[in-house]
């Protein structure tokens, strides 16, 4: 197999200059953001459908279109993570034809930043960098904490400190190193700018950002295949940075470039999920424009909750451009959003997923996406590392235990059920 890239190199989102493949974080010129181009056309007729069938079960199956250096041999088999139908979810909601793209089983960390990370690894050690490091809202802290210890690199990294403890222990436990700030994610952010620079380390989401980036655009291709090379009609997408939905158009939009899907009539429409208390973008998608006001988060979302994010003003551009919209969801509903598609698919997710199931609930109650349509909700973590979102909403965790016995299965049941238990009462045995 040959994991050799298209030609690639990064360009200024404002002004196109291009500059080679290097870590760096910004255009120096405009300050604009840096995107990955690639030499497309010369894929055409490469990079085909029995090219990738023939690739491993992974996201490296896409590397031809993906920032992989030259001889990059992928060691995790990251990604091509299940797109399950889900009926009883699209009965409960309304939808006739709805599927779920479950990152929550990505490995090796259980979130779609396993993708991501990995693109960007495979750069940080083609740059040299003997040390690893991002700001996070959590799942990205797990990601750069596993797979820096897979590859040997050391692991620098920093969060807010109010993050749910299992995400602080997944990073923990890695052996990486985790600085807890007094602050939230931008005040994180803005500092990590600093320490990259400083320290002359690889920052996954600073000077390597336009690499990782590009590791979202796998769950794009994806789902074009996995729906047997065909787009949907919609795609739901949470929305923290606003880097993943902007990623799986570019995605989709290189599919058709290349001929691997057929031109869709109507272009394929991105919604975008956000929780209530963290919601700049969607807020901006609704009154109809790309200024994105920033906010002061406040929302169980952790994962979710950037309140300045760096790709926003991109995502609600592009988001109303193709006829799609954006809606937030308050915490209660995020916690029935995590209930509903556990209860209907036998999917647990944390509470990212919650606001992605609640939202999309949403979209079709107010008729703005119809029944008939195929859909893609992005399930993107695991519920695994929220569980605290559901403390008390299940009172059976300290329900009583019972005696082994069928005597007392029985009146437990009834028990349940909302009856007396005359028997355990007649006999006094409790
Ligand atoms: C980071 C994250 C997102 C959103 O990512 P952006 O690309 O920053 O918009 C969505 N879901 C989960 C669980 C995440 O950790
Ligand atoms: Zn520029």
């Amino acid at each position: 197999m040959n994991y050799s890239s298209t030609n690639y190199e990064l360009a200024c989102n404002e002004c196109g200059k291009r500059y080679g493949n290097r870590p760096l974080s910004a255009c120096p010129d405009c300050l604009a953001p840096l995107e990955i181009v690639y030499d497309l056309l010369s894929a055409k007729g490469v990079f085909t459908r029995d090219s990738i069938a023939r690739g491993p079960a992974s996201i490296w199956r896409y590397a031809r279109l993906l920032p992989v250096p030259e001889g990059f041999q992928p060691d995790l088999p990251v990604g091509f993570t299940p797109l399950i139908r889900a009926s009883r979810l699209g009965a409960r909601i309304g939808a006739s034809t709805l599927y779920v793209k479950n990152d929550a089983v990505c490995f090796p960390t259980l979130s779609f930043k396993d993708r991501v990370v990995a693109v960007a690894l495979a750069n940080a050690q083609k740059f040299g960098f003997d040390t690893v490091g991002c700001s996070s809202t959590g799942n990205l802290a797990n990601s750069v904490a596993a797979q820096a210890a897979r590859l040997g690199l050391k692991a620098c990294i920093l969060v807010p400190a109010d993050l749910e403890p299992a995400k602080i222990l997944n990073t923990l436990v890695y052996g990486a190193r985790l600085i807890r700030i007094d602050g939230n994610y931008d005040h994180v952010n803005r500092l990590s700018i600093l320490i990259a620079d400083e320290y002359n380390w690889g920052f996954v989401n600073v000077n390597l950002r336009a690499y990782y980036a590009e590791g979202s655009k796998t769950v794009g291709y994806e789902i074009a295949e996995q729906l047997g090379w065909r787009l949907p009609d919609n795609v739901v997408v949470p929305m923290a940075g606003g880097s993943l939905i902007r990623k799986i158009r570019k995605a989709f939009q290189e599919l058709i470039f290349l001929g691997l899907v057929k031109k869709p009539a109507r272009p394929v429409r991105f919604f975008g999920a956000q929780a209530t208390g963290c919601s700049p973008i969607s807020v901006a998608v609704k009154d109809g424009t790309d200024d994105i006001i920033p906010q002061k988060p406040n929302t169980i979302a952790r994962s979710l909750a950037i309140g300045n994010p760096a790709d926003g003003a991109a995502a609600a551009k592009m988001i109303l451009v193709d006829g799609g919209w954006a809606e937030d969801v308050s915490d209660v509903e995020i916690v029935s959003g995590v209930q509903e598609l556990a209860e209907t698919e036998g999917i647990f997710t944390e509470t990212a997923g919650g606001v992605t199931t609640a939202v999309t609930a949403r979209l079709y109650a107010d008729g703005r996406i119809a029944p008939g349509e195929t859909t893609v909700i992005c399930i993107t973590g695991n519920g695994l590392k929220t569980t605290d979102a559901l403390a008390g909403c299940y009172d059976h965790l300290d329900a009583r235990a019972i005696r082994p016995r069928l005597a007392d299965f029985d009146a437990y049941l009834r028990s349940l059920d909302g009856e007396p238990e005359p028997e355990l009462i007649a006999t006094g045995e409790r």
